[in-house]
């Protein structure tokens, strides 16, 4: 019979985990255990929907059994079982995700190769593959519900698999209607590893205990149940360990990390439901690359029928995992009434006010591991403002953070309230491509130089976020470089920006026809605005040691610009951009003097330099680079 060959990121995965060093081997057999229930899961709704009365839930059952003479160990359920196809899809690939690749991972020192592989079980749910840590072979038996063909499935790992028609089917005799037999044959033990221990009632009955306790399906070996098969969200609170919860998540929701935050509630009243949800202490790899699912599994009476319930759960707390189980729901909901259903609606808003709930208890209470949660989710929060033209930002605004100039440490917007001098109006922010880039702009250091905090948004979202809200407990959000920043100016200040303008009418027209490249009587409304590089030219006195700076006018800001430019369709959003001048810089002070005598030709070159200063300071490009090197070579020579 011909050899198949595993899809090929299947077998450079199977090559890895067989020979790994991975010293967690023992969870193979909850991730078997857990397949097993899935599969009863699956028989259990199938035969509700299809309305067959053939399949009784108290039959349902997971046997292991042990033979030491064969050295093999038997997981078997009478589940739904699996098709000639079904094996051939469901064994024959891992990572379906097909996005992986392990080259590099080849090549990593044996630590970092073992870390590497926990993260992969942990992320693409290579559950079945883990048996391969401990058998040499794995038999999987199977037939499916409603088949009268049974089909076996032989691998020894990585050389590939066979799949035949069975000839003699296996005694256990669970399967005579449906479901799998899956059969290691164990490894010969080694110095380094017991694989012969598996064998042992003992370590099965507490590897059992440890890991699949909550499994409501009985696990049986011999005539003994070993698991209390109570689903953990109705034991007792008081009676469960925290480290129970932290299993429990890891196992049922193929994570690797404990979760950051369990919350548990349960409701009763015109809708009784129990809930326990999980913030995860880690970003699943896919979380903002779209292809990201959320929903909270959906059980009625302990019984799952739906893995991922995306009504149960709003957009912005789509990092929320977790279950809900409600004995008052319909088991044969569909699809299309899911979304309507007035009960599902109102779990939502309860299990949304939860979740906000303890979140600004999360931020109050555990400070650090907040900014790491945020770290991980705080752009799906801030997205969530910025969502539906802010419907929701009531709900979020307190829980989102910034990286504040006081210190570079995050802030929330309260916090920088708290700290707010008594007569500052606004709260400030800059935004730019990193803190190091921000913390240059000399806008951030003028305002410093005053004791003003400023928020640097280095998130391309940011700002948008800002602008939405657009106050936050009355205090309206201002760019460091928004013209407005002079209402931090004192009145003498103020007094001499108006009289310094006032006298410099004629530089300042002159500095701005110059970087436009226009004739002084030019009129600006007559041109291409793609082709006008400013607006307006002003004097600034918040620019600390720096000569120009450019800033805008109105809504758009250069960050935003380039936003907007990176977008697949170019709508043509521009921010008016502005050239501050600094009339305490030596420079500029120089060109006021000598612009309009015999050097104006020099001070022209000199005045498109600091503009092409300017333009990098902001993070944008040069628009003629050649232009620029012989205005250089000019004023050297
Ligand atoms: P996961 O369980 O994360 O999907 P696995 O590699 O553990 O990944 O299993 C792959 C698929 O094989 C499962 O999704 C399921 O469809 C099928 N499968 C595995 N074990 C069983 C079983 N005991 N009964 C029926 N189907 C199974």
């Amino acid at each position: 019979m011909a050899k198949k060959q595993f899809q090929a990121e299947s077998k450079r995965l199977l090559d890895l985990m067989i020979n790994s060093i991975y010293t967690n081997r023992e969870i193979f057999l909850r991730e078997l255990i857990s397949n097993a229930s899935d599969a009863l899961d699956k028989l259990y709704y199938t035969s509700l929907k299809s309305g067959s009365t053939g399949v009784k839930r108290s039959n349902f059952v997971i046997r292991i059994a042990a033979d030491k003479d064969a050295r093999t160990l038997t997981v078997s359920d009478n589940g739904i079982g699996m098709s000639a196809e079904e094996l051939e899809s469901n064994l024959g690939t891992i990572a379906r995700s097909g996005s992986l690749s392990f080259k590099e991972d080849m090549e990593l020192d044996d630590d970092k190769k073992s870390r590497k592989i926990t993260d992969i079980i942990g992320q693409f749910g290579v559950g079945f593959y883990s048996a391969f840590m401990v058998a040499e072979e794995v038999t999987v038996t199977s037939k499916k519900f409603g088949s009268d063909d049974t089909f076996v499935w032989k691998s020894s790992g990585a050389d590939g698999y066979t799949i035949e028609k069975a000839v003699d089917i296996p005694s256990s005799a669970e399967i005579a209607d449906s479901g799998t037999v899956i059969t290691l044959v164990l490894k010969e033990d080694t110095d380094d590893e017991n694989y012969s221990q598996y064998l042992n009632d003992y370590t099965i009955k507490s590897l059992v205990k440890q890991y699949s306790d909550y499994i409501h399906y009985p696990v049986k070996l011999g005539d003994d149940t070993l698991n209390s098969m109570e689903p953990i969200w109705k034991r007792q609170k008081s009676k469960v360990d925290p480290k129970d919860y932290n299993e429990f998540y890891k196992s049922r929701f193929n994570d690797y990390v404990d979760p950051a935050r369990v919350i548990r509630t349960a409701v009763e009243g015109m809708q009784s439901y129990t809930a326990l949800l999980f913030i995860p202490g880690m970003a699943p790899f896919n979380y903002y690359n779209g292809d990201y699912e959320k929903g909270l599994a959906l059980y009625s009476s302990g019984v799952l029928i739906m893995e991922r319930c995306k009504e149960l759960i709003p957009d912005h707390f789509s990092f929320v995992r977790g279950l809900v189980d409600s004995q008052d729901l319909n088991l044969n909901i569909s699809r299309e009434m899911l979304q309507k259903d007035r009960q599902l609606i109102a779990i939502e808003r309860n299990l949304e006010k939860k979740i906000k709930k303890d979140l600004l208890d999360f931020l109050k209470n555990d400070r650090d591991e907040y900014e790491k949660f945020f770290d991980n989710f705080g752009r799906q929060l801030k997205f969530g403002v910025y969502d539906n033209y802010g419907a929701n930002k009531d709900l979020l605004s307190d829980l989102i953070m910034f990286t504040s100039s006081k210190d570079k440490k995050m802030t929330t917007l309260d916090e920088y309230i708290e700290r707010m001098q008594e007569d500052q109006k606004y709260i400030y922010f800059a935004p730019g491509e990193t803190i190091e880039k921000i913390d240059m702009l000399p806008h951030v250091a003028a305002a410093k130089a005053k004791d003003i905090e400023v928020l640097y948004l280095t998130d391309e979202i940011d700002e948008f976020v800002l602008r939405v809200m657009f106050d936050y407990k009355g205090k309206e959000f201002r760019s460091v470089s928004d013209e407005d920043f002079r209402a931090e100016l004192s009145d003498s200040e103020s007094a001499r920006l108006d009289d310094i303008t006032k006298t410099n009418e004629d530089f300042l027209r002159f500095v701005k026809t110059t970087v436009n490249g226009t004739d002084a009587s030019d009129s600006i409304e007559n041109l291409d605005p793609d082709l006008l590089k400013i607006a307006e030219t002003r004097f600034s006195l918040s620019l600390g040691d720096a000569p120009v700076m450019l800033t805008v006018n109105g809504m758009v800001s250069l960050e935003m610009e380039k936003t907007f430019k990176r977008m697949p369709i170019d709508r043509g959003v521009r921010a008016e951009k502005v050239l501050e001048l600094n009339p305490d810089s030596p420079s500029v002070k120089k060109l006021m003097q000598t612009y309009s005598g015999e050097e104006s030709e020099r001070a022209e070159a000199a005045v498109r330099l600091l503009y092409d200063q300017a333009v990098l300071l902001s993070g944008l490009e040069i628009d003629d680079p050649v232009r620029m090197g012989k205005d250089i070579v000019s004023l050297i020579g």
